[in-house]
C-alpha cells in the first residue's frame, strides 16, 4: 500500500491529523492495534478546550458535541471548607470549555474519517517503522495473521506514551524531561447526576479530590492516592466516605452518590522528548508528551500539535517547502512547556506532598487565597484553562 503520511495510532492525535490532512487533500492511512470497539469505549479526558471545540465545529466533526457537551464557564476551586468561583467567561472575554468524553471525540473523527473514504485500519499486530531518516519510508504490520507494508513520504508517530515510534529513534537523538509525582488519582465513574453545575477543585488536608462529569447522568470523581495503592484496598463505601470527607462545605452543599461502574488508579507524571521530529518522523500528542491530569491538557494538547503538523504537510504538499516542517518541533514546544508548567502548578497549588509540613501547607494556602482572590491570579488560571491561542 502507498499513501502521502502513515500515521501509527487511532487515538485523538492521529485521527484528528488524518482528517486535517484530507481537509487538506492530503492522503494518509491510519493504523491501530487496538479494535474500534476499545478505542471508542477508553474512558480517559473529559474536558475541551475552546479553541479544541472550535476545531472540531469548524471542521465539521462537531454535531454531536454541539448536542451533547456541556459547556462550562467557569470552576470552583474548593479548601478551608469553602468554594470560590473562576469565572472564565468574565477573565477570557467570553471562552470557556466543554466536557465531552474522548471517547465521543475518538468516535465523531473515526465516524467522519470513514464516511470521507479514509483508511483506518484496527486490530493490527507487530508495527514497526523503518528508514524514516531517508525518503523510502515504511510502516510494516500483521492484520489477521498476514504481513503488510505501507509505503509513505512521512510517518506520524501518534501511538502514545508506550507506543513504538518514540523508542524506534536512535538512541542519543532525543533528550527526554521528566518529573514522577509522588502520588496518584482514584477515579470512579458513577452512574449519578453532578452535584455541581461546574468542576470542584478540592484541596483538603486530606489530599486533593475533583468533582468531574461525563453528561447530566455520569458523575467523575478523583481522590489523590498513594502511587502504590491498590484498587482492591478500596471498596465503594471507602471511596465515598473519603469523597464526603475531602469535598465536605460548612454550608448544606451534599455530593450525590451513585453506583459505582468504573474505577482505576491513573499515575501522574510530567513528560517531554525533545525534538519532536527525526528525519521525516513527527511525534505527536502522547507519544511525545505527558502532563498530569490537573490541568486537563493531555487530549487538548494533542490536539494542538496535530494542528501544526497537519499545516506544515499541507504546506509541504501544496509549495514544497520544508520550512514549516523544520519549524514543527520548536513551533510545538513552546507550547507543550507553557503546558507542563501550567500543569504542573495546578498539581502543586492543590495535592498534599509527602515531606509537605506545616509551612508548606499555609503556603499553598496562601496562593489558593492568591488565585481566587486577585483578578491577576484568577485571570492566569482562566486563560491557561480555557486554552492559550494557538501559535501556527
Ligand atoms: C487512564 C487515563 C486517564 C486520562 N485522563 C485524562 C483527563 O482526565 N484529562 C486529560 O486531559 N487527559 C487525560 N488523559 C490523557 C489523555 O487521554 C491523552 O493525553 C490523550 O489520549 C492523548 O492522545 P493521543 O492521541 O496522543 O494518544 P492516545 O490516546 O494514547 O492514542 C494512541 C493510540 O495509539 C495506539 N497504539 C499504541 N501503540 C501502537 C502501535 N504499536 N501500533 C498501532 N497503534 C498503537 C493506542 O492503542 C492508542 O489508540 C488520561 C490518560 C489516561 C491513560
Amino acid at each position: 500500500m502507498r499513501t502521502q503520511v502513515g500515521i501509527v495510532g487511532a487515538g485523538p492525535a492521529g485521527l484528528m491529523l488524518s482528517h486535517l490532512l484530507h481537509l487538506s487533500g492530503v492522503e494518509s492511512v491510519v493504523i491501530e492495534n487496538k479494535s474500534r470497539k476499545y478505542v471508542e469505549e477508553r474512558v480517559r479526558a473529559g474536558v475541551l478546550e475552546q479553541g479544541t471545540v472550535d476545531l472540531m465545529i469548524e471542521t465539521g466533526v462537531g454535531t454531536r458535541l454541539k448536542q451533547l457537551g456541556l459547556v462550562h464557564h467557569g470552576v470552583e476551586l474548593r479548601f478551608d471548607g469553602r468554594g470560590h468561583r473562576i469565572d472564565f467567561a468574565d477573565l477570557t472575554g467570553g471562552k470557556g470549555i466543554t466536557i465531552y468524553a474522548q471517547h465521543e471525540v475518538v468516535r465523531d473523527l473515526t465516524d467522519a474519517r470513514l464516511a470521507d473514504g479514509g483508511q483506518v485500519i484496527f486490530e493490527v499486530d507487530d508495527v514497526s517503522i523503518h528508514d524514516f531518516d531517508g525518503t523510502r519510508l515504511r510502516i510494516t504490520y500483521r492484520k489477521d495473521g498476514a504481513p503488510h507494508q505501507i509505503e509513505c513520504d512521512f510517518i506520524a508517530g501518534c501511538d502514545g506514551f508506550h507506543g513504538i515510534c518514540r523508542p524506534t529513534i536512535p538512541a542519543g537523538v532525543l533528550t527526554a524531561f521528566e518529573r514522577v509525582y509522588p502520588f496518584a488519582w482514584l477515579g470512579i465513574l458513577a452512574e449519578v447526576a453532578p452535584s455541581s453545575d461546574e468542576l470542584i477543585y478540592a484541596s483538603h488536608e486530606r489530599g486533593f479530590a475533583l468533582h468531574s462529569m461525563r453528561s447530566q447522568q455520569l458523575t467523575r470523581l478523583y481522590i489523590q492516592c498513594a502511587p502504590d495503592e491498590q484498587i482492591e484496598a478500596w471498596p465503594d463505601a471507602r471511596i465515598w466516605d473519603e469523597m464526603h470527607r475531602r469535598f465536605a462545605t460548612h454550608d448544606e452543599w451534599k455530593l450525590h452518590e451513585g453506583p459505582v461502574v468504573q474505577k482505576g488508579i491513573t499515575e501522574m507524571r510530567s513528560f517531554v522528548v525533545e525534538p519532536m521530529q527525526y528525519g521525516n518522523l513527527f511525534l505527536a500528542g502522547d507519544a511525545a508528551h505527558i502532563v498530569p491530569p490537573t490541568g486537563a491538557k493531555g487530549l487538548n494538547l494533542a490536539i494542538a500539535d496535530v494542528r501544526v503538523l497537519a499545516r506544515a504537510l499541507a504546506e509541504f504538499y501544496r509549495r514544497g517547502s520544508r520550512d514549516a516542517l523544520n519549524r514543527y518541533s520548536d513551533v510545538c514546544l513552546r507550547r507543550v512547556w507553557k503546558v507542563q508548567r501550567f500543569s504542573w502548578w495546578m498539581t502543586s497549588m492543590l495535592h498534599r506532598f509527602e515531606d509537605d509540613n506545616a509551612f508548606d501547607r499555609r503556603r499553598q494556602l496562601a496562593e489558593l487565597d492568591y488565585v481566587t482572590n486577585s483578578r491577576a491570579g484568577s485571570q492566569s488560571l482562566a486563560e491557561n484553562y480555557v486554552g492559550l491561542p494557538m501559535e501556527l
